[in-house]
């Protein structure tokens, strides 16, 4: 009645009286229960799907290690980790055994990284795990063994089927490759992408400054040089 817009609840049924025909039933206001609804799935931090920590949980778990790392000065590693052709998964077995085999994969990740590091499902069939305290190299080599241990064993779906599955990860380390949660995740998504034009099942480390000036220099160069040609 006065314009605002509240959710409702409503069952009726048509009756005929005579020539006359009215609908009859019970309209019910709901607009605190769904608002209650909105309320809880915000303050919800899991993934309903893999039962991980949600984007948004990620996210805050991100932005309080980078503060702490800040604090202590130590370095902070983000993995950004794709499925590769998961497509592929959904249009060969079914929508159903591509979300097995999402929830599947990330138990497997999740149960390959230490009790102080965070993997979170940041949407689709991409995850970010986020490992304090380690170098650039040594956050190389966990994202090789994580590869590794989705790629050395297929994914049991029923009991006689199976599916083969690989990923690929890009790696960025605070404060080497940047410095705010935000151009961390650029930067290890941008490293994915690497992975990605790399032929996947590949692991890449974002560029440093100098040398992503040197590629981009490189690419440039080739580019003039076929336009000369
Ligand atoms: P690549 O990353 O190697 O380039 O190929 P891709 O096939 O994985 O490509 P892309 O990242 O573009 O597609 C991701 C697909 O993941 C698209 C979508 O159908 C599927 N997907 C995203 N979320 C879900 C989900 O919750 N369940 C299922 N079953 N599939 C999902
Ligand atoms: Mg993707
Ligand atoms: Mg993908």
């Amino acid at each position: 009645k006065d314009g605002e817009i509240i959710w409702v609840w409503e069952r009726g049924r048509a009756v005929s009286d005579d020539d006359e025909l009215v609908l009859e039933g019970i309209i019910l206001d709901i607009t605190d229960r769904k608002n209650l609804e909105a309320r809880l799935s915000e303050l919800a931090t899991l993934d309903s799907l893999t039962g991980q920590p949600n984007r948004r949980e990620i996210e805050r778990v991100l932005q309080d290690e980078l503060a702490r790392a800040r604090r202590y000065g130590r370095q902070l590693a983000v993995l950004w980790v794709d499925l590769d052709y998961f497509k592929r998964v959904n249009d060969s077995f079914g929508h159903a055994i591509g979300d097995q085999v999402l929830r599947t994969v990330s138990l497997r990740l999740a149960d390959s990284i230490r009790s102080v590091d965070t993997l979170g499902r940041y949407g689709g069939e991409e995850f970010i795990i986020v490992l304090p305290e380690l170098s650039v190299q040594e956050a190389r080599e966990t994202a090789e063994r994580l590869r590794q241990c989705v790629a050395c064993e297929p994914v049991v779906t029923t009991a006689d089927q199976s599916v083969a599955l690989t990923v690929s990860i890009g790696v960025a380390v605070y404060p080497d490759h940047a410095d705010t949660a935000e151009t961390l995740c650029e930067a290890a998504d941008r490293a994915m992408y690497r992975a990605k034009d790399a032929g996947r099942n590949q692991v890449a480390v974002a560029l440093r400054d100098r040398d992503a000036a040197a590629v981009s220099e490189r690419l440039q160069l080739s580019l003039k040089d076929s336009q000369n040609r």
